[in-house]
């Protein structure tokens, strides 16, 4: 699957699939995690994707 580039990808984490959704969701749901995009501002710079992390 051809992944397009997208421009408002929120993570501050230096990552090659960056804005690459498709590769990012896959990557992050096979460690049974969720995306940056998930996350307040504050949350995401821990880098923590923890569905607990989301959650608390
Ligand atoms: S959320 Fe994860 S996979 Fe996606 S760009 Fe950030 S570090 Fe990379």
């Amino acid at each position: 699957m051809t992944c397009k580039k997208q421009k408002d990808c929120n993570c501050s984490y230096p990552c090659d699939k960056k804005g690459l959704c498709c590769e990012c969701i896959a990557y992050h749901r096979k460690r049974g995690e969720l995306p940056a995009c998930y996350f307040s501002e504050e949350k995401e710079k821990t880098y923590d994707r923890s569905i607990s992390n989301y959650l608390h």
